[in-house]
């Protein structure tokens, strides 16, 4: 089907791009994998027609920072805060991690791949912090593939213990295993812990490793007590401080830091929901629009959060909102402007693109992109009728408004139902893994 034309006609058209612009009503052509032309009444012969009367039809969702791994554990901390002895930690990183095998990795992303897929997410950036063997990079590799999204799998050691000392032979061998092709749907990245987990040597030495293998760098910090600890100052005198970095939370970073990332060019991803409700440190939204910075955003951890951008979308621009409010009936002057509804649907979405190094491929709907599309249900009672479809994405909306999804231009969600997945051998299979981990943790589920 890819290397046909495929034509959405007649939709609300959100392209996000501003040389382009929105449409009330027009038509997104697509050649092959690509975004051929936007614009009302296209002229296209022999395409295949996709009807998007009543539906909006904008870029896909990019969520910067997941640990898809995680997905078998799902709302299993709710209730929990990121440190102590019962934090998420304590119970996710090192008690039930260690009991994953690689099927349970591979199953882990599945499921969370799945439903990123199905709420409208065509980009995600895969924090993968479960590589214990060669076996668990494999499989979690097997599962991106198989979901058909566009994914960063950002290569990520067990850091809540000393790293297998061929972890660094392994990157290598995955970097060349599949990497080594420029032009597909998977990219690869490093996860760094940072520099206030792991010491500053062996940081400093993961991040020249990923410069070396020419993949990008995702790194938390500044995040909760340990930010205290960070040394992105040292770090950015030793020169390593670049714009192939993406800084994940940044909540409890000084302003001489925050100051740092902007001006070597980095990208930031915030997870605000986790952040606020984790005890990360209050999220530095303002701070990076301060200096001219707007942050791309991530789900972060299913552990704790639903799967959507929606959430992450409203998250954020009730913060700002609060923030700036709370200063006003303070009785301060010159204050920051107001975020607004079209900002933060460009951070869920060309901001990703950008975070993720793939600007170039998606994060807007341009003639010459790929074809990473999404179509929303406006026919819905939660949406209707339709007064400001950018306001009403962001606002009214949540997964049940998400049609159909393409990547690539290839169709992997249809009227309401993702294709080609077994949702009953998934549900099988989520089950079985779910039940091994906590058997061989020792961890029992929370009574209710
Ligand atoms: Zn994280």
């Amino acid at each position: 089907m890819t290397s046909q034309r495929m034509l959405i006609r007649n939709g609300c058209v959100l392209s996000l791009d501003k040389k382009v612009g929105n449409f009330h009503q027009a038509d997104v052509l697509i050649e092959g994998t690509k975004i051929s032309a936007v614009g009302p009444n296209l002229n296209a012969a022999e395409a295949e027609i996709i009807d998007a009367s009543d539906m909006i039809v904008m870029p896909g969702f990019v969520d910067t920072h997941r640990h898809v791994w995680e997905g078998v554990l799902r709302n299993l901390a709710t209730d929990t805060s990121l440190e102590g002895d019962a934090g998420t930690l304590t119970l996710i990183l090192k008690t039930l991690a260690p009991a994953y095998r690689p099927q349970d990795a591979y199953i882990g992303n599945l499921v969370g791949l799945y439903s990123a897929l199905d709420a409208g997410i065509t980009t995600i950036l895969d924090w993968s912090d479960i590589q214990t063997t060669r076996d668990h990079t494999d499989a979690v590799i097997k599962a991106l593939q198989e979901s058909g999204m566009r994914a960063v799998f950002a290569y990520g050691y067990p850091w809540w213990k000393d790293p297998d000392e061929r972890q660094e032979d392994w990157i290598r061998d995955v970097a060349g295993q599949y990497f080594s092709a420029k032009d597909q749907l998977l990219t690869f990245a490093l996860a760094s812990p940072g520099p206030e987990f792991i010491p500053l040597e062996r940081a400093k030495a993961h991040w020249q490793l990923a410069r070396e293998l020419d993949a990008r760098i995702s790194v938390h910090v500044g995040v909760g007590t340990a930010g205290k600890l960070c040394k992105l100052l040292e770090m950015g005198k030793a020169g390593l401080l670049r714009e192939d970095t993406t800084y994940i939370h940044c909540t409890t970073l000084s302003d001489e830091e925050i100051q740092l990332i902007v001006d070597t060019g980095g990208t930031v991803s915030l997870s605000s929901a986790s952040e606020m409700t984790m005890g990360y440190g209050m999220p530095p939204i303002q701070r990076f629009l301060n200096r001219g910075l707007r942050p791309s955003l991530s789900v972060d951890a299913e552990t704790n959060m639903p799967n959507d951008m929606f959430t992450q979308m409203r998250s954020v621009i009730s913060l700002q909102h609060a923030m700036i409010f709370d200063r006003k009936l303070a009785g301060k002057h010159n204050l920051p402007s107001f975020m607004t509804s079209r900002d933060v649907i460009e951070c869920a979405t060309l901001e990703g693109a950008r975070a993720n190094g793939l600007a170039h491929k998606t994060g807007t709907l341009t003639p010459g992109k790929e074809a990473d599309i999404i179509l929303l249900s406006t026919d819905r009672p939660n949406i209707l009728p339709v007064n400001d479809p950018i306001g009403a994405v962001v606002w009214g909306m949540d997964t049940s408004n998400v049609d159909s999804v393409f990547v690539a231009g290839k169709a992997l969600k249809r009227h309401g139902k993702l294709l080609n997945v077994d949702l009953d051998h998934l549900r099988r299979l989520a089950y079985e893994s779910r039940d091994y981990v906590m058997a061989k943790s020792g961890f029992s589920l929370p009574e209710i």
